[in-house]
């Protein structure tokens, strides 16, 4: 029995694990790599192991850093099965399709420019085509369901609490007199968030595979950073312009919704008309409301009140091209929530161009920006930003809230841990190395915890760990 190390390892993208038991093989998480070209051209690369001798998937959740490489998976031979929640196949699905169409257009572009130079084209990553391959490989679970996958391999997803459908994965191995049980963290929400429940706490393990993303931060408080949104509302609101905010389709999008509807009223929300400005966050909007069974106490109650979740009588989906143009002629008293949640992409882009140069307009930063990506920009304060060629002044006021966050931060991971009673060893991964040496430090002072921080490739035997 062996658990071998093939993504996420001394990373943060790119998720894969394989599980060798019993003469069978499983993935767990197949994810795509993000980040700087030269990592991204990782993607492209042929799998370490053979994917038609893979027997089954375990995904924890719907984000492409766990999931972007499975039609690459499938075109390169596996047959086997997929199991993960039934939210995340269809997350997944149209994550997935937005993901080849954004390849398919990539390669379009950079291929005009080869034409030119008289250089040899590229093949997308990948199509919609290849993605839609999937969908037939998927077995949806449930929450809390022991499910055996194959002869001795035994799993159950319990709620991770990061974004719709996302799960721990507990796997039970039995190889003949040898036992052993691992537990994947995936992605482990932030306590407290709207819409989702906590992470669920597990007690016993022989190994655990921890993210570790912000292994090194803690969060603000929720109060401190609602108060931020309300104070930016406020301010704007004197000012009379449209207030932008970039997100992401899936997550920031719902959870920003549905604080505006909590706080409709308290925080002058009335006096607004609220676009949802992408085709992407407003299909991920729909599955947020069908799966109310995995919403938390809180937003079960606001949904049956208002008769469903995510209702603002003043909110608008811009789905087509047309709507979204139109609302380049809006110049005061609009929100607009709109992608890439760090403005390297979307119709964000459009809305910047036709408001970041006015003063009375304001842009609302709620998620993390990656170091050279536009939105990083104007969290640093740029006074000109460049869009499609042309410079634009940045007059707009720019607002950063400092504490939304889908990942637990330290004190929530170290938390989590501490829920597991023999203190089984660590492997941590999916994390930047400076915030796994920190965490790794915090379990093994609090609990005397082994910790491996394993590499690309590593494999850990899991024979005689109980
Ligand atoms: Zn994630």
């Amino acid at each position: 029995m062996k658990l071998e190390f093939w993504g996420a390892a001394q990373e943060v993208t790119g998720a894969c694990f394989l599980l060798r038991a019993n003469g069978r093989r499983v993935l767990v998480d197949c994810g795509l790599i993000q980040g700087e070209r030269s990592d991204e051209a990782r993607n492209a690369e042929p799998f370490p192991f053979e994917p038609e001798r893979i027997d089954a998937v375990l995904l924890t959740h719907a984000h492409l850093d766990h999931s972007g490489r499975l039609p690459l998976l499938i075109r390169s031979g596996f047959k086997g099965t997929i199991y993960t929640h039934s939210a995340t196949c269809e997350l997944c699905e149209i994550l997935l399709e937005d993901a080849g169409y954004i390849n398919e257009r990539e390669a379009e572009w950079e291929n005009r420019k080869r034409e030119r130079k008289g250089l040899k084209l590229l093949e997308p990553l990948y199509t919609r085509t290849d993605a839609r391959q999937v969908k037939s490989h998927f077995k949806p679970l449930k929450f809390n369901e022991m499910t055996d996958i194959l002869p001795g391999i035994r799993v159950r997803l319990q709620d991770a609490g990061h974004i719709l459908g996302s799960a721990i994965v507990e796997v039970w191995l039995n190889q003949g007199e040898q036992h052993c049980k691992l537990v994947f963290s995936g992605d482990l929400g932030h306590r407290g968030a709207p819409i989702l429940c906590d992470p669920v706490a597990v007690a016993e393990a022989d190994l655990v595979v921890l993210e570790s993303t912000y292994g090194d931060r803690l969060h603000r408080a929720w109060e401190a950073t609602w108060e931020e949104v309300k104070q930016v509302l406020q301010v704007s609101q004197h000012g009379g312009g449209n207030i932008l905010i970039p997100a992401f389709s899936v997550g920031r999008a719902q959870e920003l919704l549905y604080v505006f509807a909590r706080n409709y009223e308290p925080w002058g929300l009335r006096q607004w008309h609220i676009f949802l400005d992408s085709p992407l966050a407003i299909k991920a909007t729909g599955i947020y409301q069908r799966h109310q069974e995995l919403y938390d106490a809180e937003a079960r109650q606001i949904g049956r009140r208002q008769g469903g979740l995510l209702q603002l009588p003043n909110l608008s989906f811009t789905a087509s091209t047309e709507e979204s143009m139109a609302l380049n002629r809006i110049c005061s008293g609009a929100i607009i929530i709109a992608g890439s949640g760090m403005c390297t992409g979307g119709r964000i882009k459009h809305h910047l161009k036709h408001n970041a140069w006015r003063a009375d307009c304001h842009i609302m930063i709620a998620g993390f920006q990656a170091h050279g990506t536009l939105g990083r920009q104007l969290v640093d304060g740029a006074h000109y930003i460049r869009l499609w060629g042309e410079t634009i002044r940045v007059k707009a006021k720019v607002h950063t809230i400092g504490g939304l966050s889908a990942h637990a931060d330290q004190a929530g991971l170290v938390d989590w841990y501490g829920h597991f009673r023999e203190r089984p060893k660590v492997a941590l991964v999916h994390g930047e190395p400076q915030a796994m040496d920190s965490l790794a430090k915090r379990l093994t002072n609090d609990f005397g915890a082994e910790v491996i921080i394993p590499e690309r490739g590593q494999v850990s035997r899991l024979a005689g760990l109980r």
